[in-house]
């Protein structure tokens, strides 16, 4: 087995017991890109000082210094998080050649534990989109089907694992885009509880619905990288304040009791048959395992994705206004006075998803229809949450799809906004709700396309579904992540 097949947390073994070196799993990393990277397309930018990062944690472990366990270990980052001296684009015309000035509080925690930053992973445009073809620069491609999407917004993040491309990266989530193509790519994907991460440095997009969040091969891979990036942080002013415990450490599998609620609304009509199958499935092998399951009612499940687009197009239209060509970012080059600057940088800046949200936005906020659309999603909003609270009063992780098919090709949806948006039918609640989900893979499609489950938790219990979802990996002998043919 090659290094980049290997997951984080067996990578940290060999790494601490000196069975292999950070040079060396940077170098295999990095030939997996020069061989894969052309017909994936993971990255927006390839950092050029990996092996650099590399040889200082090898000396520094040569030197006899204490190390964090994640040392040494090549990291991905979605590139709508700010790094300091690396181009973060969002993938968009708009950010295309800005350079942070600072890192994100996230990132400041990584490099802290001398992980291999290798680069920037591609996404849908500014966050918004579930198939990575929103992006400016270029189609990230599923590499379990070239032919197919890895989802998105994070479809790099997730694809770069998928493809050995990267160990483990972060990703962000506003309405399952951490989720979702971990489905799509067979790989496991952490959006964690509202407020638990730092939003410091994050490229706003609905500011009360998004959250940094890791992915990985396994689900020790996502304990490990979840336990550096949670945290309070004073630069967040949505930071949640409270003691957080090392996930990884207190990982266990075991699944006996564990109240499983099955919501019958994520089971619906636009839900694959051989999607539900493999949730039931699931579902079923952790009940033969002592758990117990327990059909329950979310039923304003219904009017999710409506709340979402709502609730996500109107602080979208209010966080992209700061794109006007004056500050950083893209310009018109001819223009005629400070409007027509103003228009033409953002006609020009923008790609048509994020002008479709900005204008949708701008209408459910405007005076006349503010009271018909946002004010009751926000009262729908504040209904999602209860329903989960109460739902958890005896239920410790509800179980459903992560979406509703395995990934569709690539041009299938790009040309139906709407049915592209319901590709978040199963995911957008738990933003709307503030809870923490995980998503891992339980099994293949028909095509040989992977398929995931959703643990979702109640706010801050992060151990739990995590526990839950480590039990499920245990029972099946773990995941197959990386397609034979990588
Ligand atoms: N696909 C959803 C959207 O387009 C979610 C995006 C996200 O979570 N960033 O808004």
């Amino acid at each position: 087995m090659k290094l980049f097949e290997k997951n984080a947390a067996e990578l940290s073994e060999m790494l601490q017991k000196k069975e292999c070196s950070a040079a060396e799993l940077t170098k295999d990393v990095l030939s997996q890109i020069e061989m894969k990277e052309s017909s994936v397309g993971a990255y927006v930018t390839c950092c050029q000082d990996c092996l650099e990062q590399a040889e200082k944690i090898d000396n520094a472990r040569a030197a006899g210094e204490e190390l964090h366990p994640l040392a040494g270990i090549p990291l991905g980052i979605k590139d709508n998080i700010s790094t300091k001296g690396i181009r973060t684009t969002c993938s968009s015309r708009m950010l295309e050649n800005y350079v942070p000035p600072f890192d994100a509080t996230v990132v400041q925690a990584v490099r802290k534990t001398g992980m291999i930053i290798t680069g920037k992973m591609n996404m849908d445009e500014f966050a918004m989109g579930s198939s990575t073809e929103t992006s400016y620069f270029h189609q990230t491609h599923n590499p379990h089907n070239l032919d197919c999407v890895p989802g998105g917004s994070s479809g790099g993040s997730a694809a770069a694992v998928a493809a050995g491309e990267a160990i483990l990266t972060l990703g962000s989530d506003t309405g399952g885009s951490i989720r979702q193509p971990a489905s799509l790519c067979g790989v496991v994907g952490l959006k964690p509880t509202y407020g638990s991460v730092s939003r410091y440095g994050l490229v706003a997009f609905a500011s009360s619905l998004d959250q940094i969040g890791p992915l990985g091969k396994s689900v020790k891979d996502a304990a490990l990288l979840q336990s550096v990036i949670q945290g309070h942080d004073n630069m967040d002013a949505t930071s949640a304040y409270r003691t957080y415990t090392n996930l990884y450490d207190n990982l266990n599998g075991n699944v006996h009791g564990l109240r499983i609620g099955v919501p019958k609304e994520y089971f619906g009509a636009g839900i694959e048959p051989e999607v539900k199958d493999a949730v039931f499935a699931a579902i079923k092998l952790l009940e033969q395992n002592g758990a117990t399951v327990k059909e329950i009612s979310l039923p304003s499940t219904e009017y999710a994705i409506n709340t979402y687009y709502i609730i996500a197009s109107a602080e979208a239209s209010s966080n992209l206004a700061r794109f006007d060509g004056v500050k950083y970012g893209y310009r018109a080059k001819e223009y005629d006075g400070l409007t027509d600057m103003y228009e033409r940088t953002r006609s020009e800046g923008f790609g048509d998803e994020v002008k479709r949200r900005i204008m949708l936005g701008t209408f459910v906020l405007s005076s006349g229809f503010y009271d018909a659309y946002y004010k009751k999603a926000k009262l729908v909003q504040r209904r999602i949450g209860q329903e989960f609270a109460s739902a958890f009063q005896d239920c410790d992780v509800i179980i459903t799809p992560t979406a509703p098919s395995a990934a569709f090709r690539i041009g299938e949806n790009i040309g139906d906004p709407l049915k592209m948006y319901y590709s978040d039918v199963c995911t957008v609640t738990v933003n709307i709700a503030g809870l923490p989900a995980v998503s891992v893979p339980c099994g293949k499609s028909a095509a040989g396309l992977p398929l995931g489950m959703q643990l979702i938790g109640n706010k801050f219990a992060e151990q739990t579904i995590l526990n839950a979802a480590y039990g499920y990996e245990q029972l099946v002998g773990g995941f197959q992540s990386i397609p034979e043919t990588f």
